[in-house]
């Protein structure tokens, strides 16, 4: 649907009189629009897909609060039940501020990279502990290869948790019960390499290069019915882009998906102009 604007050249002049009455002198700046009318496209659309994402946990919230005020208090059953779906849209709705709050800190260049050694075997077994039980309760196989102690690695930790986490929560959204989800970390040459695997419901083939879109979702409906927000995976890309690392996707529709993630195993030099400078 994102069609390109005919590229537009404007032409914006000022003229200035100076002390002698006859140096007239001009000055002309040349703008191309094109990329400020897209930036403010991206941005209007942004804000759509912001507002009508709050908009629909905060309708459900409201009927659901307000059934409970006319009366539906008074039984015990539905109390329950109502509040139950508050809680769990209050709870959506927090995990879109979050993940936009990330997002906006990594597009801006405003996030901060904390670096260090990082247990590679300890950093899996915390992801492993975070979703075990939610695997659990969903009917999951959920495998874990850890490697051995001793490997470590320099990464900022909480950005690749942030990355792991997002990848392994999907793996376990994305499949049925009775599935298998897959995850391990290894070191490859100077690389170290993450696999989430799932026997899930796959992503179609002409969908996979979009999905790391912001919003951008499969399966909608699906999607928020899992509390997904469609931010996860460009959050993902995100990190990946400052770390310096890559991700890469195979998927069959119906039989699961693979994510392999691949990051320098030493701190990155910078690359490019500093952040922050101009
Ligand atoms: P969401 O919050 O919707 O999960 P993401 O940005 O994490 O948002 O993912 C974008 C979309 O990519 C998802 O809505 C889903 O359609 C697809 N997707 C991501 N991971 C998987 C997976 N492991 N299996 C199938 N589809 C996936």
């Amino acid at each position: 649907s994102e069609t390109t604007p005919a590229r537009t050249w404007s032409l914006v002049g000022t003229t200035a009189r100076g002390s002698g009455e006859t140096d007239v002198f001009g000055i002309f700046l040349l703008f191309d629009l094109t990329d400020i009318r897209q930036l403010e496209r991206i941005r209007k659309d942004f804000v759509a897909n912001v507002s009508h994402e709050i908009r629909t946990p905060l309708t459900s919230i409201r009927g659901f609060a307000e059934a409970l005020h006319d009366g539906g208090i008074n039984d015990p059953k539905t109390a329950r039940e109502f509040s139950g779906i508050i809680l769990s849209h209050a709870e959506r709705l927090g995990n879109i501020v979050s993940d936009l709050l990330h997002l906006s800190e990594l597009e801006t260049g405003k996030a901060v990279m904390r670096y260090g050694s990082v247990s590679l075997s300890r950093q899996i077994a915390h992801i492993r502990d975070v979703y075990a039980d939610h695997a659990r309760k969903k009917g999951i196989r959920f495998t874990v290869q850890l490697p051995e102690e001793t490997l470590t690695y320099e990464t900022d930790e909480g950005k690749m948790d942030l990355v792991l986490g997002n990848l392994v929560d999907n793996a376990l959204k994305y499949t049925p019960e009775g599935g298998e989800v897959f995850f391990g970390g290894w070191k490859e040459g100077d690389a170290i390499v993450f696999e989430v695997r799932d026997s899930g419901v796959g992503i179609p083939r002409t969908e996979v290069d979009r999905i790391f879109e912001r919003f951008y979702r499969v399966d909608r409906a699906r999607s928020r019915e899992m509390g997904g927000t469609g931010l996860g995976l460009s959050i993902v890309r995100h990190i990946l882009e400052i770390l310096q690392g890559t991700v890469r996707v195979t998927s069959s529709p119906g039989q699961g998906s693979t994510f392999l993630v691949r990051v320098p195993s030493r701190e990155p030099a910078p690359s490019g102009i500093p952040a922050g400078s101009k």
